[in-house]
């Protein structure tokens, strides 16, 4: 592999089952490998072991075998291995953002700030393996004690993203292992080199064979044997609305309990008694980071007709001061997207809404210069007047594009906010308290950011409503997910 890190065997390009590192052999596929492009130069890095479905019930299995002890160890057990695994995710966290920014793009800084975010949903779920208290009940019968114990779901399956190649990954495995749950992870293939160093971490931290294992390569048969198995009755998954779709439809033969962090289209109210340079200062941070690559990116800026000039002014001279290259190299504060797919879908975003009026505030191509001339890059990216009707105001363009429209009255900005099938992120800006409360309670998202552009944190919940998805991840909620309540009734007191 191409990629300069201090511990080479973090670099590991096979699947982690049962506590070994595994190629399909068991297979039709045997031998078979799938490249992982660097998609800032479009190099390949390395060939990864692409596996299949019989690797994937032999990690269920090996899964199943484990469930009986780990989920019998003391919730402080479970605490400690998974903070010496917390631990050593810090202790290489410069390799593991090394690996990061090589396979998935996001500039060393923000992938440093990735591995931080990841190694949070570890220390946090390890403390919140303790407090997963039951209930007793006042009882029906005076004969009777009735209780609610809270038990492990048991053997689990995540399917996760390329986006944040770490800390969707620990967001789902340190609740589920601190729940007493383990836990069969699909990585995304565009970004499995990541996901593999925190198996060889894991290892290292001790986490006993089988409870935390790692398959890639199909994965349309790795997700229909993990959605088909009866063994597993839990499906976690981050990606798209579509996928996310399909896996719920599929978990449905065997009534798997599912979470699904799907798709979003976040609004960016801006109203006319905001500060406008704190809105602008959230709308980069959430816009650019990831470089636009993010489910609560926001992407739909309804802006109050007083200030939008203002706004969009400013807006796009920040924009422009971003140096988009290669995040391995230098000072980069926008890297690729993830690849050609992605591009072609933002410039059919753009081309879109070209056609029906909008006007170009800063970018709007593709970015080829300064070495950028290998890899998948868009210039940030400002349009004003967009159309309603235009694309971008229906559906998600995981890309560096912010599109505007104006507004007059606080009721059709709402309305708008709420016109979409998605439902994850907001964001409203407004120095009326009364505003914050009154658009906070009315916007149909499960996450609001007033006055900021930063909603995610270890311990706040995370997740959407309508088809943004089900279920929360992270805070006292993340833990949930992989419980079940047992009434347990005991008679003849
Ligand atoms: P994106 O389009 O942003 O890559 P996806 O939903 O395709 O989002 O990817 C999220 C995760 O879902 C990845 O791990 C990907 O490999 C996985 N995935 C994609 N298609 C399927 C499928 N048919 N079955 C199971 N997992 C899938």
């Amino acid at each position: 592999a191409r990629i300069g890190v201090a511990d080479a065997s973090l670099l590991r390009d096979e699947g982690f089952i049962a506590d070994a590192w595994t190629r399909a052999e068991l297979g039709d596929g045997g031998g078979a490998t799938f490249d992982v492009v660097n998609p800032a130069t479009g190099e390949t890095l390395v060939s990864v072991a692409k596996l299949g479905a019989a690797e994937t019930r032999a990690a269920i299995d090996a899964a199943a075998a484990a469930l009986p002890s780990w989920s019998a160890t003391t919730a402080i057990v479970r605490a400690q291995a998974l903070r010496r695994w917390g631990d050593l995710v810090n202790a290489h966290a410069s390799d593991l953002a090394r690996i990061m920014c090589a396979e998935q793009g996001k500039p060393l800084a923000e992938a440093r700030g990735e591995v931080a975010y990841a190694s949070s949903f570890i220390d946090w779920f390890a403390d919140e393996g303790r407090r997963t208290y039951g209930e007793v009940i006042p009882t029906h019968d005076a004969n009777a004690r009735v209780f609610a114990l809270r038990q492990p779901v048991g053997v689990c399956a995540a399917i996760t993203p390329w986006n944040f190649p770490l800390a969707m990954i620990t967001r789902k495995a340190a609740a589920a292992l601190a729940a007493g749950c383990v836990v069969v992870v699909k990585p995304s293939e565009e970004t499995p080199l990541s996901a593999l160093a925190l198996a060889e971490l894991a290892a290292r931290a001790g986490i006993p064979r089988g409870v935390l294992g790692f398959v890639m390569g199909d994965a349309n048969a790795i997700g229909e044997a993990m959605t088909g198995s009866e063994i597993v009755r839990k499906l976690s998954f981050t990606g798209s609305t579509a996928v996310g779709k399909k896996l719920m439809r599929d978990c449905a033969g065997t009534v798997k309990r599912t979470s699904m962090e799907l798709g979003g289209c976040a609004p960016f109210l801006v109203f006319q008694d905001a500060n406008i340079d704190e809105a602008v200062k959230g709308a980069m941070g959430s816009k650019f980071r990831n470089a636009g690559q993010t489910c609560v990116s926001s992407q739909r800026y309804i802006v109050h007709e007083d200030v939008i000039d203002e706004f969009g002014a400013k807006f796009a001279a920040a924009a422009r001061k971003l140096v988009v290259g290669d995040g391995l190299r230098g000072k980069t504060d926008q890297g690729p997207l993830i690849n050609a797919r992605a591009l072609a879908k933002v410039e059919a975003h753009v081309a879109d809404a070209l056609s029906k009026g909008a006007k170009v505030l800063c970018g709007g191509h593709r970015v080829t210069e300064n070495g950028c001339d290998k890899g998948v890059f868009y210039a940030p990216t400002v349009l004003a007047n967009v159309p309603r009707d235009a694309s971008l105001f229906r559906e998600e363009v995981f890309g560096p594009v912010a599109a505007l429209t104006s507004f007059a009255d606080e009721r059709d900005a709402i309305a708008l906010a709420n016109d979409t099938t998605a439902g994850l992120a907001a964001y409203v800006y407004t120095n009326d308290n009364a505003r914050v409360w009154r658009v906070s309670e009315k916007l149909e998202y499960g996450m609001v950011g007033a006055n900021t552009g930063v909603v995610s944190a270890a311990s706040a919940p995370f997740g959407g409503v309508k088809e943004s998805g089900t279920g929360r991840e992270g805070g006292k909620h993340g833990i949930e997910e992989y419980l079940e309540v047992k009434h347990l009734s005991v008679g003849g007191v």
